[in-house]
């Protein structure tokens, strides 16, 4: 039998990891200056946690989620984002004592059950950020002033930020009524599922990808907010044009679970196609309270890495790819051992990526091996060398070879490195 990956799932390797480790690490980069900090949860939760929070009538908790049951009869379920177990852990470590508020960001693993296909799996990973305890339009400025910054800073540009805001439980009241009244005249029109979400969630027909043109023509949030909805909104279109963040109003924005309060954002990407959102959030003033912990204003954001490799890739972003080895160094024979094990150290000591042989291969095989790894020098130390104290350094690109004195030969090579541009000052 043959073992395959399940399906919806990626194994990440070879050039694609360049790309991971840029994302990564511009997206960790970006959360440091902005005082953002790591957390990492546990990737499974108690199902019970996704279903309060997330919502009962989302896609996500309908179809989407991978639980199970455990040895010990819990329903667990494999978390399908990262918002719901930061506020778990935030309310349950009792992080509000450090005062508010908080920012936090993570990179890991999310998990939905959903149809695969391009910029869409069963595993995928998310860079998210939260900022817990401020319902001041100035933190959502802020959050979104990042994702701009993290797009800026990854080199991605054809993309628009969608903006919307959907009030509070106070103006839903006017506005789910509204819902009612337009889809009740539409009501035969309507898929199986948004008839029961009519009679149980009416604002998730509005993120139906079904009934996608009736939507479109629904009545719109941003016409049904209180006074004080309509004052956050306002002050953050305000300080977004002050920051210099473009966006478009989008009335037809809601996002598919149910926390989200105010404001709501989205991110497309151009040149993606169906899958085109790179990255979403919003405010989810009510979450806290809903998880039965402290009154916590909060927003925060999720983007998708696919998504965003996908991108990058569109736009032919030039991505910096490190070497797996600069020297690869050849020993011939036992003799040479001491002196292999000590030169390889050296150099690594210095920072220079090095490998060496461990097949005890002839000369001309260790040469092959080391031109496939894309190698800049070859160290080559058998009996005659190591007998007058000297190594054999090879430039694999020019075939030149220079003999050196063994307590040179460190300082030799890191000059030759660096006149081949491929060393930095911080190597010395
Ligand atoms: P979509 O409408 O595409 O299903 P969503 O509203 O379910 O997205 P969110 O829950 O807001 O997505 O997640 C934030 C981001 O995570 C998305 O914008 C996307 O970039 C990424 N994402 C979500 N689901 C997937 C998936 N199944 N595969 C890959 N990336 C995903
Ligand atoms: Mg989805």
């Amino acid at each position: 039998m043959k073992y395959e990956r399940i399906k919806g799932t990626n194994d990440i390797y070879g050039d694609e990891i360049h790309f991971w480790n840029f994302v990564e690490q511009k997206a960790k980069r970006i959360a440091n200056l902005f005082g953002y900090e790591e957390i990492r949860t546990p990737i499974f939760e108690m199902t019970e946690l996704f279903t309060r929070s997330v919502g009962e009538e989302t896609d996500i908790v309908q179809k989407e989620m991978y639980t199970f049951v455990d040895k010990g009869g819990r329903s667990i379920t494999l978390r399908p984002e990262g918002t719901a177990p930061t506020m778990r852990a935030f309310i349950e470590n009792s992080m509000i004592n450090n005062g508010l508020p908080q920012r936090f960001f993570y990179i890991g693993p999310m998990f939905r059950y959903e149809k695969p296909q391009s910029g869409r799996l069963r595993q995928f990973h998310q860079f998210g950020v939260e900022l817990l305890g401020s319902s001041h339009p100035l933190a959502d400025a802020e959050v979104l002033i990042l994702a701009k910054s993290f797009l800026e800073e990854l080199g991605i540009k054809n993309y628009q930020i969608h903006l919307n805001s959907i009030g509070c439980s106070e103006c839903r009241v006017n506005y789910k009524r509204a819902l009612k009244d337009y889809y009740s005249k539409h009501y035969d029109q309507l898929c199986d599922d948004c008839k029961r979400r009519f009679e149980t969630n009416v604002m998730r027909l509005l993120d139906c990808k079904v009934d996608v043109q009736l939507a479109a023509n629904a009545p719109k949030t941003v016409d049904y907010l209180c006074k004080e909805c309509k004052e956050h909104y306002e002050k953050l279109k305000e300080l977004l044009n002050l920051a210099g963040v473009d966006y478009v109003e989008d009335g037809n924005l809601v996002r598919g679970l149910d926390y989200y309060t105010r404001t709501v954002f989205e991110v497309r990407h151009s040149l993606l196609g169906a899958q085109n959102t790179i990255l979403a959030g919003g405010r989810y003033d009510g979450l806290s309270t809903e998880l039965r912990g402290p009154d916590l204003p909060a927003l925060g954001f999720a983007a998708g890495i696919e998504r965003l490799i996908i991108a990058l890739k569109s736009e032919k972003v030039e991505i910096p790819r490190k070497p797996l080895c600069l020297v690869y160094v050849i020993p011939l024979g036992e003799a040479s051992l001491r002196h292999v094990f000590e030169i390889t150290s050296q150099l690594r000591k210095v920072g220079i990526p090095t490998i060496m042989d461990v097949n005890a291969r002839n000369l001309k095989a260790q040469l092959k091996h080391a031109d496939r790894l894309n190698a800049v020098i070859a160290v080559i130390l058998g009996e005659n060398e190591v007998s007058r104290n000297v190594v054999l350094i090879k430039e694999l690109d020019t075939s030149q070879q220079h003999e050196v004195q063994f307590e040179y030969a460190v300082d030799y090579i890191v000059d030759m490195l660096k006149f081949k541009g491929l060393l930095s000052g911080e190597h010395s």
